[in-house]
């Protein structure tokens, strides 16, 4: 079975050094190399940093034949072919970068056999005249680097790669490598199922970044906010990361203007002076990136002292890899996440608008768990750990707000009982269900359109709850749903549903200890009548 490579232990070790030059492997890494020379498929998920390119480029060097990686970072090919190349590696990479000849020279090389890795990015795989070149290279073994682009549950679908699985018909007695920072239950399933992995070993190392802090502020003058924050961290680097282009040159702007070293980054720049912004940061010359999304994939600082998210990520996954980048040298890094219900509700009105009903699904049910991650009062760290389906082993991480400083809880007894009998009046006054921001209208007297069209103005919960505002009842729907008492129904548009549990919250009135709202106008002043 030509697939398989014999090597002893030992030498891939003497590899790692002489080649490397790392004295040993980061935790899982043999594992993974190990398994793949023995032909079979693995499926590896090590976080950002934890060393992928090394379970691909080392076996390559113990197989006879072509290695064949797909990665969709076109930009970081040539680094690290570059790298592998000053190491004395024979690495090559294909993408759209190259011209013509360039290209036809790097294919005469790959039918002579001259390399042993091959970068490649998915659509270049996928061309007609491909099937017959990998057929004749002799290829050894296929790493699909950013697995987790294979899957719209994933924070960075490309449909290119859901073609990837014909490589496998193309090439069936191959191993595959599959390779991701971020994969959840589903996105792994999706994986393994699209790329045809065949009987894989999974391996998964902890996602927990011990160095890191997280916390969760309400977003009250974010400017004034992210200036007191900087101010105590004057020589250090960090990137603030916006939802818009806009906004990220607001904030560099306004950094700027204030004496601290700031640059924008994002798509509106030209080539070029986005180059030079992160060149900056990279040499340290620039402290501060104010960035959209756009920046970070790939880029290795290891000194960023702290993340600011000054608008709410669309997904977890985002919002761990973008923390993910302070700390990288395992120094403590600060994450702070400036959260306001007003973001949240741009969002969903944004979703609700997609025409696509399985990517509104997806979008709905990603910002659900984003904000479940926001507005939760219990352990940061066992929340983002476990969203990844890892369980954080301690109560007290010592290191997020939420254990550092406990929020403070009221006694939500009335609220939730008016919430509740809420949804349960309105759902019994209509034939259809209603969404958690129509609830909230009715509990707080809204006089709308569509309150008036169903008649729901005439129920006996309109406008019972005016002492406190929508915000702050729209945070208590979602921790009643949190609590189970509440289910959103996917469909068209999520409706609100009382469970069992909240039906026996209703009945049986039992106290009700709920966080206090993150969102954060203040409560009403009721004046009382004379
Ligand atoms: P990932 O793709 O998982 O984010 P990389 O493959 O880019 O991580 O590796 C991150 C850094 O760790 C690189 O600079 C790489 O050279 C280095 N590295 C990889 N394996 C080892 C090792 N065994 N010991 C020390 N450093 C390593
Ligand atoms: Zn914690």
């Amino acid at each position: 079975f030509a697939a398989i490579a014999f090597v002893q232990p030992d030498e891939l070790q003497i590899t790692l050094q002489t080649t490397f030059g790392y004295p040993d492997f980061r935790p899982l890494q043999r594992e993974i190399i190990e398994a793949s020379l023995a032909g079979r498929d693995v499926f590896a998920l090590l976080p950002t940093g934890g060393g992928k390119s090394m379970c691909y480029q080392l076996p390559a060097l113990h197989r006879t034949g072509l290695t064949v990686v797909v990665s969709p970072l076109i930009a970081l090919m040539k680094d690290q072919v570059d790298q592998l190349q000053s190491a004395g590696v024979a690495a090559t990479f294909l993408n759209s970068s190259l011209g013509e000849r360039e290209s036809r020279a790097r294919l005469a090389g790959l039918h002579r056999g001259e390399w042993r890795l091959l970068y490649v990015a998915p659509e270049r795989l996928m061309l007609d005249s491909w099937a017959e070149n990998l057929r004749a290279w002799n290829v050894a073994a296929l790493a699909i680097d950013e697995a987790h682009c294979i899957s719209e549950w994933g924070h960075d679908f490309r449909p290119e790669y859901r073609q990837l699985a014909q490589l496998r018909e193309l090439l069936p007695d191959i191993p595959v490598m599959a390779l991701t920072a971020t994969a959840t239950e589903r996105v792994r399933a999706d994986i393994v199922k699209h790329l045809k992995l065949r009987d894989p070993q999974i391996h998964v190392a902890s996602f927990n970044r011990p160095n890191l802090t997280y916390r969760v502020l309400p977003k009250d003058g974010p400017l004034a906010q992210i200036i007191a924050f900087v101010k105590k961290r004057e020589d250090e680097s960090g990137i603030v990361y916006c939802a818009t282009r806009a906004t990220a040159e607001r904030v560099a702007e306004s950094l700027s203007s204030r004496g601290y070293s700031a640059r924008p980054y994002h798509a509106g720049l030209t080539n070029k002076e986005r180059a030079e912004n992160q060149e900056l940061f990279l040499r340290d010359e620039t402290k501060i990136i104010c960035a959209t999304i756009a920046f970070g994939m790939g880029i290795n600082k290891p000194n960023v002292r702290w993340v600011i998210h000054y608008d709410l990520p669309k997904n977890i996954e985002g919002y761990y890899q973008e923390t993910g980048r302070a700390g990288r040298d395992g120094l403590p890094g600060d994450c702070l996440l400036l959260f306001s219900g007003g973001d949240a509700a741009k969002q969903t009105h944004f979703i609700d608008e997609m025409t696509d009903e399985h990517e509104r699904n997806v979008a709905r049910t990603q910002l659900r768990l984003m904000l479940h991650y926001a507005e939760n009062a219990s352990c940061r760290r066992r929340e983002l750990l476990g969203y990844f389906g890892e369980t954080f082993p301690i109560d007290n991480c010592g290191a997020c707000d939420n254990c550092l400083e406990p929020r403070e809880t009221f006694d939500g007894t009335i609220a939730a009982q008016k919430f509740l009998s809420c949804v349960y009046r309105v759902r019994q006054a209509s034939r259809f269900g209603v969404g958690l921001n129509h609830i909230v209208e009715v509990l707080t007297g809204a006089d709308t359109d569509k309150i008036r069209r169903w008649g729901h103005d005439k129920v006996s919960t309109y406008g019972i709850g005016s002492e406190m505002t929508r915000p702050q009842w729209a945070a208590v729907g979602r921790e009643l749903m949190r609590m189970g008492c509440l289910a959103q129904a996917e469909g068209e548009f999520p409706t609100l549903e009382l469970t069992a549990e909240g039906v026996d919250l209703l009945r049986s009135r039992r106290p009700v200890m709920l966080t206090k709202p993150i969102a954060l106008p203040k409560v009403k002043k009721i004046i009382p009548r004379q």
